[in-house]
């Protein structure tokens, strides 16, 4: 995914995260003021949210400006905890709607921004696709979420070019990782959201430096240092 979105705090439509801003995920599909790799992404999309305990997603490998019956019910969907997605396809992936973030493993809904090798990742039974980003995530799954820093930090250091910014939530906990790509904060009343790039001129975004952790509880934001950083 080359753009991704992720939401903790009070009840908000997929609508105001995702197509509202003035320069939301869906300007982002065409228009991205920040993306570093990739021009557009065209390539699919993904929302992911929280009803109660069960993530629920609506993914598709086509893009999100053309979608008038999710424009139409996005309003509708409200969530506590949220993660979103837009894709540009990496040379050689697949582009289906399985390969569209947020995978998931039945608790977490996750995203990677980014490319790995697959060589340097186990072989996964468990993958949702042969998208590096899939085989990246049933790892990340496997090893449990409360290792992603040492995760991608390993990832990180069996692949040099890899880049690994990865968003994950739980209903009640959002992770995010920066190694390679860019990620920014913006903390609200309401709730904390964590997004590639700011989806408007808030001046209270802020960036998150290069390989970092990001981890959002209720209320409270954390930035903590990957080993392998500066
Ligand atoms: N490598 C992933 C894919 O092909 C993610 C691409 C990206 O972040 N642009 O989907």
């Amino acid at each position: 995914m080359c753009r991704h979105l992720g939401w903790l705090g009070n009840p908000v439509s997929l609508s105001a995260l995702m197509l509202e801003p003035a320069h939301g995920l869906v300007v982002q599909s065409y228009a991205p003021r920040r993306q570093k790799h990739g021009l557009v992404n065209a390539d699919g999309w993904g929302a992911g949210f929280f009803d109660g305990d069960t993530p629920r997603r609506w993914r598709s490998a086509a893009p999100l400006w053309g979608d008038a019956s999710f424009a139409s019910v996005a309003p509708a969907i409200r969530s506590t905890c949220v993660v979103a997605a837009v894709r540009s396809a990496s040379v050689g992936m697949p582009v289906e709607p399985s390969a569209s973030a947020p995978f998931t493993d039945g608790r977490w809904l996750l995203s990677h921004n980014g490319l790995v090798d697959r060589s340097v990742l186990p072989a996964s039974s468990t993958a949702e696709s042969v998208v590096d980003s899939a085989v990246l995530a049933a790892l990340i799954f496997h090893r449990g979420l409360d290792a992603l820093g040492d995760t991608v930090a390993e990832v990180g250091a069996a692949d040099p070019g890899a880049r690994l910014n990865i968003l994950a939530a739980n209903g009640s906990r959002v992770l995010a990782t920066t190694w390679g790509d860019t990620l920014s904060v913006l903390r609200t009343d309401d709730g904390v959201v964590v997004a590639s790039e700011p989806y408007d001129d808030d001046p209270r975004w802020e960036d998150v430096p290069d390989r970092h952790l990001v981890d959002v509880t209720d209320s409270c934001v954390k930035m903590i240092p990957l080993k392998g950083s500066a």
